[in-house]
């Protein structure tokens, strides 16, 4: 069986973010990129069920510039068999949407008819949380979102997932769509042996057209501002200050 893994490309998690001066978007340029955490969890969990037995293949997929070649050779390093790059250059007015995204990857595992594809449960640029969902949904295919454990048993796919209010068990039949949740793994790191093999792995690039996807978008980005600022707090020396302040400037006592 082939796993099919969905990789996204997007500022490292410890860089503080900025808004551009023409606020058309987040600065990119010069800032540290890297693979979507909850996509290195999914990576791992994929190379995981391969060294079990459970797979044959991982193939690595992801949509973007050039640069996201780069993350593709990262998910290599780690493990994964060979790459699918969807050539899409963004543009910030009309950043490709989760719907888009899961039309794509529909498209790629239309070909390459895996057993099962894992995503991150979301990117942590834009904080959808929705393109494995879509996916799903457009493949007609059973989902398992938010996995903390997953076992695969012959033509079927237990999964533990997390919800409020404590661990949902499923099963679901295969050919199914899973997303990854912090919990489920530790993600490996290249080694440098791993890194160089990685250069030699195959990078498949295709466009949307060539799939036969149609990505334009209802939605424009108007502006992208910073938040407002926070007022700084002040610190009380007793209760009853802080009740006066409730009742007196809060008005919520
Ligand atoms: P989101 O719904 O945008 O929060 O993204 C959830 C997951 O969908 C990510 O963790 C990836 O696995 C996948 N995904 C989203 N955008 C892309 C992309 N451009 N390329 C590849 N995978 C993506």
């Amino acid at each position: 069986m082939k796993i099919l893994v969905a990789v996204k490309r997007v500022v490292d998690y410890a860089v503080k973010v900025r808004v551009k001066p023409d606020l058309t978007g987040v600065e990119t340029a010069n800032v540290k990129m890297s693979m979507n955490p909850f996509c290195e969890i999914a990576v791992e969990e994929a190379l995981r069920l391969r060294e079990a037995g459970a797979a044959a293949e991982v193939v690595a997929a992801t949509i973007g510039p050039d640069q996201s070649a780069d993350t593709l050779r990262t998910a290599l390093a780690m493990g994964a068999d060979r790459a699918v790059h969807v050539l899409h250059n963004p543009d910030p007015a009309r950043p490709l949407l989760p719907l888009a995204v899961a039309k794509i990857l529909r498209a790629v595992a239309l070909q390459e008819k895996p057993g099962l594809v894992i995503l991150g449960k979301q990117a942590i640029d834009d904080d959808c949380n929705q393109t494995g969902q879509m996916l799903a949904g457009l493949l007609n295919w059973p989902q398992g979102t938010f996995a903390s454990k997953v076992i695969l048993d012959k033509e079927k796919a237990i999964v533990e997932r997390e919800v409020d209010g404590g661990i949902e068990t499923i099963c679901l039949d295969l050919p199914a769509v899973i997303t990854t949740d912090l919990r489920l793994n530790q993600p490996r790191y290249a080694t440098l042996p791993n890194i160089m093999k990685a250069k030699s792995k195959v990078i498949k690039k295709v466009t949307p057209e060539d799939l036969n996807v149609d990505i334009r978008s209802d939605m424009e980005v108007v502006q992208v501002t910073e938040p407002p600022k926070r007022k700084a707090g002040v610190i009380l020396s007793s209760v009853d200050d802080l009740l006066d302040k409730l009742k007196n400037e809060a008005h919520v006592l």
